[in-house]
């Protein structure tokens, strides 16, 4: 199949782009003397994570029982799942992944959640990993006080079937910050918050193994503190316009987008507008706009014109034809892989696989 004949809309993913933003973050974690297991949440996808596994990561972090799963069932190991499992239906579902042996560790901030944990490992029959998050600033999952993740530490350690494997400490809110100077500033302060637990840890007894933390805005500023073991950025592999605005190094951003979404021109009969198949239903919009690129008119903004459609607008003639491919960029690439399920792998004008986005659920 040709890339222009892909029925619309549709998520692209030039393959070879993906494979050199693999290999960059790679050689970039082995520069920074640390470990990189990449996020799942982004992808969702086994045959993704295999390419990131034979690129040399330790393992694929996940934000939900259904991403890890589904990269457990497609045979990826040293998963870490970085947001709190605790429903009966994640719980039940954490019991047979243990059942079959998935190699797994979880995170938890709250006593409860590591009874809880404690019971579904020992049910089991396995140990399990269990990394203790932390708060850092950003109010949204973790441990806020010191003394808490202390005693969440003690408690994993006492438990016979839990095994305590160190600390998380991610700071979402921090990723996009620009000029990249300042984001730096404020990532120090936080640093400071993660070197004092580290220490009240390890006077404690229970020096932390993990430390982990990291995604594609902050992972040279984390593993330059030396305090990180390793990094877990998941957007650096499709890129989208809000991570394309901000540097991820001190000077430059060496990841390129290698996501797309794929539209079709449905009317072309107004001058200087052009509307595609594509709207709420084809973009994630919590951070802004699509940005047409292979296909669009230079310069045209979009506009979303409800479930199905979105418009072009653009000065002068020439745009698009009735029955055209325009590609987009999206502003925020998690998100927007989720309402698809699949990916049609590109490489130049042809569609070489289509690899399924198992983990939605
Ligand atoms: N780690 C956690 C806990 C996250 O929530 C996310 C993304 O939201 C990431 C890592 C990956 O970050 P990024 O998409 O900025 O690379
Ligand atoms: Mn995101």
């Amino acid at each position: 199949m040709r890339r222009s004949d892909v029925p619309t809309p549709a998520l692209l993913v030039d393959i070879d782009i993906l494979d050199r933003n693999i290999a960059s973050m790679r050689d970039a974690a082995a520069a920074l003397g640390v470990k990189l297991r990449p996020h799942a949440k982004a992808h969702k996808c086994v045959e993704i994570a295999q390419r990131i596994m034979a690129a040399g990561a330790i393992g694929a972090s996940c934000a939900t029982i259904g991403e890890a799963e589904t990269m457990a069932l497609g045979g990826i190991g040293g998963i870490l799942v970085t947001a709190p499992l605790t429903s009966s239906d994640a719980i039940e579902r954490l019991h047979r992944l243990l059942l079959r042996g998935a190699d797994i560790a979880v995170v938890a901030d709250h006593p409860a959640s590591v009874a809880q944990l404690a019971a579904v490992a020992a049910g089991a029959g396995r140990t399990l990993d269990v990394v203790v998050d932390i708060d850092v600033g950003m109010g949204r999952t973790g441990c806020a006080e010191i003394p808490d993740a202390v005693a969440l530490a003690r408690q994993i350690e006492a438990a016979p079937a839990l095994t305590y494997a160190g600390i998380q400490a991610y700071w979402g809110n921090l990723q996009h910050v620009s000029p990249f100077a300042e984001r730096a500033r404020l990532i120090a302060i936080q640093t400071e918050r993660v070197r004092a637990v580290i220490a009240a840890l390890t006077s404690a007894g229970l020096p932390p193994a993990i430390v982990s933390g990291g995604g594609t805005g902050s992972h040279r500023i984390d593993a330059a503190t030396g305090l990180f073991t390793e990094i877990q950025p998941g957007s650096y592999l499709f890129m989208d316009s809000c991570y394309s605005a901000v540097s991820i190094s001190e000077n430059d951003n060496p990841f390129v987008p290698s996501l797309f979404v794929a539209a079709t021109v449905v009317s072309a009969n107004k001058p200087g507008r052009v509307v595609v198949n594509a709207g709420w239903k084809a973009f994630a919009a919590d951070s802004g706009k699509p940005v047409a690129l292979r296909g669009g008119p230079p310069g045209a903004s979009f506009r979303f014109m409800g479930d199905e459609h979105g418009a072009l607008d653009f000065e002068g003639g020439g745009g698009p034809k009735l029955g055209a491919t325009v590609e987009f960029l999206t502003s925020h690439c998690d998100p927007t892989v989720n309402l698809y399920g699949a990916f049609h792998v590109v490489r130049g004008d042809e569609v070489v696989d289509i690899w399924p986005i198992r983990a939605r659920y």
